[in-house]
């Protein structure tokens, strides 16, 4: 959206800033992520009496009614609007009369292709091939919000990288809603494609050397694919695989598609063909119904796993899904206990994960210069720390390096070492 305000001649100020239009692009993901779209959404407008207050993104589609209640907001928009953005605004400003615009989403069937607008955090671009799910896990709003499946088209997403790979970009992160489901839209036009076609075709582009693969589900990681995917050296040896419980019964009252016993063969699997591998998840605590025997089971599954890293989630009734209305709802003081427990198992594993690259040589894609230090990552996602001073920046800066680890620091949980001459 940003860009094509920008290829439109508007210029973007900081969102503290005085603007003559906000865009809120709202998330729904949780009661708490309204709450503080409600609450931008205020705040701005304070900014400006005058200026023209765009709502947009997920809330904006499943909770439209609520949004027309605030008399603040003058253009509501739904997901699939987003790319009509400017066109939208400049009508409201030639008409002056408030604009809702959402469509049904769950009707949806193409990937809406906004063009060459990457985002880039750092020198990393984040590159969305898909949007929509088919999962329905029962504790989640994305469904509604997002509508069903749609791949981006292989060409597209190559002409993209082609053009960031120019710029100097090396790294790309392929994201999407269920990246794992990409291309499955395409059956219906007779194509078989999937992910690891994409991932072919993006592993063959000059210039890019490190391909970071986002949040996937562990039902794609089949000994196929994986053996397709050992053979691209640019994929990171970094897997986010997406848990939410280590219980059988739980993820089946969350609707999630595999089991325990498939999780773990599929980071076996990995670990057979990636010797440095580091595996990262999501963790849900307090699902409704979730016993003391069903964490303890969650538990010993993560310390059997032994991920480097764990998001832990309390989990957070959600208006509009099954789990709402599920019985046994869990009292948040025990969410709290179990949240922290295995926030501390997560923050040991890291330690003793750190503590084992000590004395080794990595390699270290430069990022930026922060306090004395640059900072990148390793390709298994390890943040890795080099002193040097602001004139070096050309040296280290989108580079890749190798790096002595010398120490962990414990508080940071961040390593630091020298370059090796
Ligand atoms: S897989 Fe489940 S948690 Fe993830 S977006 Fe789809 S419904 Fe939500």
């Amino acid at each position: 959206m940003e860009q094509q305000f920008i290829n439109c001649g508007y210029k973007i100020v900081e969102n503290t800033k005085e603007a003559d239009i906000y865009v809120i692009n709202t998330c729904t993901v949780t009661n708490m992520a309204e709450r503080k779209s409600r609450q931008m959404l205020r705040r701005v407008k304070e900014l400006n009496k005058n200026s023209i207050l765009v709502v947009c993104g997920c809330y904006a589609q499943v909770a439209s009614k609520e949004l027309e209640k605030i008399p603040e907001i003058d253009i509501i928009l739904g997901t699939n609007e987003k790319n009509n953005i400017v066109k939208i605004v400049e009508e409201y400003i030639n008409n002056k009369e408030k604009v809702e615009r959402i469509s049904d989403v769950s009707t949806q069937c193409e990937f809406i292709d906004f063009g060459d607008v990457t985002y880039t955090e750092k020198n990393r671009a984040v590159i969305k091939v898909q949007d929509g799910c088919n999962m329905f896990c029962t504790y989640c709003i994305i469904p509604y919000a997002r509508g069903r499946i749609r791949s981006r088209k292989i060409e597209s997403v190559v002409s993209e990288i082609e053009k960031i790979a120019k710029s100097g970009i090396k790294e790309v992160v392929i994201t999407g809603i269920h990246v794992a489901s990409y291309g499955k839209d395409f059956d219906a036009e007779g194509k078989k494609i999937r992910l690891i076609d994409l991932l072919e075709a993006i592993n063959k582009i000059d210039g890019i050397e490190r391909i970071r693969l986002g949040s996937l589900e562990p039902t794609l990681i089949d000994k196929e694919f994986v053996e397709r995917l050992s053979k691209l050296e640019k994929i990171c040896d970094h897997f986010h695989l997406s848990l939410q419980s280590g219980c059988d019964s739980v993820l089946k009252r969350m609707n999630r598609k595999y089991t325990t016993k498939q999780y773990k063969q599929a980071t076996d699997l990995l670990r057979d063909y990636y010797p440095n591998v580091s595996f990262t998840t999501d963790v849900i605590v307090g699902f409704p119904g979730e016993t003391n025997e069903e964490f303890e089971e969650t538990y010993n599954f993560l310390n059997d796993v032994d991920f480097y890293r764990m998001h832990i989630f309390k989990y957070s009734q959600r208006k509009g899904t099954p789990a709402e209305k599920m019985p046994k709802q869990i009292d948040g003081n025990i969410k709290e206990q179990r949240s922290n427990r295995l926030i501390e198992l997560s923050n040991e594993n890291e330690n003793k994960h750190n503590n084992s690259y000590i004395g080794k040589t990595v390699n270290v894609l430069f990022e930026e210069f922060d306090n004395g230090f640059f900072k990148g990552h390793t390709k298994n996602y390890i943040m890795v720390n080099v002193p040097g001073t602001k004139e070096q920046e050309n040296l280290f800066v989108n580079n890749i390096l190798s790096v002595l680890v010398e120490e962990n620091r414990e508080d940071t949980r961040e390593l630091e070492g020298k370059i090796l001459k």
